[in-house]
């Protein structure tokens, strides 16, 4: 009761797009009597979520904040869904988010954009003396809702998804812990794809313990989805204390980027050196086909994108035109009134790049590069070095009226470039609130590390935290 009190009082953040108070009290009702019958299902017993609505939950509307699936109810869970509803989670509601989770702002969906609750603490009103209601910052994406669901304390946890640093880029510009597993680690069935070979469900809490805990439920194999790897081992919880005496940190030189602040700068050597003086090894490393990473990811995405976005047609479900000239005509204007624009472009360039003629200069070559991308983490790892540090973003969250403005566009594209070599290497990577900037807001810095060494990237972490 006391999360659905702040979701009405937090309105105005326009995290949630669906707030399911019936269900909520009904579940938490039954974890109630179990709890006090000592038999909980599990360790979520009776804890509040939420979840990103690009994950298909069970007679709940699943929008991916599209006018193309506005009333679109699935008639089943997605997997992971349906796991943490098994150890007794309690569903507050689906949360906001970017348009079918193409953009880096949570300001490009159909039901409005989302506002960071940073914005209305005191150390962003004080710092920058913001008029309560204007200037206020967003919260990143495209899985802002779930980080602001987090960081207002109306949930404990929230799903995010991960293609590009969905779920990471909110967590920092929020404050959040945000862990993108390892692809595979995390089954996708019944979350509506974005790029199928890149998307990860991502795991957003307040601290990095938490996460880990979460991780152990959600993880391992699921014959829904043939991508879907078993989990290495089943242990939850992180150890007290972990040392890292033993470690080695790689800081990438190619991540000093253009546009990173200077304070996200500061803050990632201030941590750089909290690893050194606690005994930890300290070296640079070089990723030296991180220049190409945001091209690269752009053409597999569109492609991706072209092809997935083929099953909204109007015809079996989602948003139907009224025009009814012909079949064609009626699929045209169906995806042009269902789609946004960051969509339809997205699909337009997709198909180009899958012209028969451009095939191979850019869909293949695209794959190629991501290759090397890979091979570049490979490389560092097989050297010696146990986790990388970098910044997540390049800066703190900005505000909207800036963020949205036309000329910044690219810029926001940009800002991926922390995290989407990850995703195209499939990595595990986590991103931990390390400071407050001098605007107030939140900064966070992200550790990457080898496939299905998400537990020990979480026990470095944690060490962090
Ligand atoms: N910003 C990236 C994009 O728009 C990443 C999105 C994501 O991770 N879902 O594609």
């Amino acid at each position: 009761r006391k999360c659905l009190n702040r979701i009405k009082k937090t309105q105005h953040l326009n995290a949630y797009i669906t707030v399911t108070e019936e269900l909520a009290l009904k579940q938490a009702q039954e974890a109630e009597t179990r709890l006090l019958q000592g038999a909980p299902k599990g360790p979520l017993d009776g804890i509040p979520i939420a979840v990103k609505d690009n994950f298909c939950t069970e007679n709940i509307k699943t929008t991916c904040a599209s006018r193309m699936l506005k009333d679109y109810t699935p008639p089943y869970n997605a997997t992971v869904v349906q796991k943490l509803f098994d150890q007794g989670a309690v569903l507050m509601g689906k949360v906001n988010m970017d348009e079918f989770a193409m953009g880096s702002g949570s300001t490009d969906g159909a039901f409005g954009p989302v506002r960071n609750p940073w914005s209305y603490a005191a150390p962003y009103r004080e710092q920058t003396g913001a008029a309560p209601d204007s200037d206020w910052v967003i919260t990143g994406g495209s899985s802002g809702g779930s980080a602001a669901a987090v960081a207002s304390l109306t949930s404990y946890l929230a799903l995010g998804s991960d293609t590009g640093g969905s779920s990471r880029n909110p967590g920092a510009l929020c404050g959040v812990v945000a862990l993108k597993p390892t692809y595979g680690l995390l089954s996708r069935h019944g979350l509506i794809p974005l790029v199928n070979s890149m998307d990860v469900p991502g795991i957003m809490t307040r601290s990095v313990s938490d996460a880990a805990i979460v991780l152990g439920i959600l993880q391992g194999l699921d014959i829904r989805d043939s991508t879907t790897i078993p989990a290495p081992s089943s242990l939850t919880e992180l150890p007290e204390y972990f040392d890292v005496k033993n470690i080695c940190v790689g800081i990438p030189k190619e991540y000093h980027a253009p546009g990173l602040s200077e304070e996200n700068l500061a803050q990632w050597s201030r941590v750089a050196d909290m690893f050194e003086r606690a005994g930890a090894q300290v070296k640079q490393v070089s990723l030296p086909h991180t220049q190409y990473s945001i091209v690269c990811y752009h053409v597999l995405c569109h492609a991706e994108v072209a092809s997935n976005m083929a099953r909204f047609d109007g015809l079996e479900y989602g948003h139907r035109s009224e025009v009814d000239i012909s079949t064609e005509a009626m699929y045209a204007s169906s995806r042009h009134e269902g789609f946004n624009d960051v969509v339809r472009g997205r699909i337009l360039s997709g198909n180009y790049f899958l012209l028969k003629q451009n095939y191979e200069h850019y869909f293949v070559k695209a794959q190629k590069v991501r290759r090397l991308i890979a091979d570049d983490f490979k490389r560092v790892f097989s050297s010696g070095v146990d986790v990388l540090l970098t910044p997540t973003t390049l800066t703190d969250a900005a505000c909207y009226s800036d963020f949205t403005q036309e000329d910044n566009r690219t810029r926001s594209t940009q800002e991926d470039v922390f995290t989407q070599p990850v995703n195209m290497a499939g990595l595990p990577a986590v991103s931990v609130p390390t400071a407050l900037s001098r605007r107030g807001l939140p900064i966070g810095l992200q550790l990457i590390g080898p496939t299905l060494q998400d537990q020990k990237l979480l026990s470095v972490a944690k060490w962090m935290e």
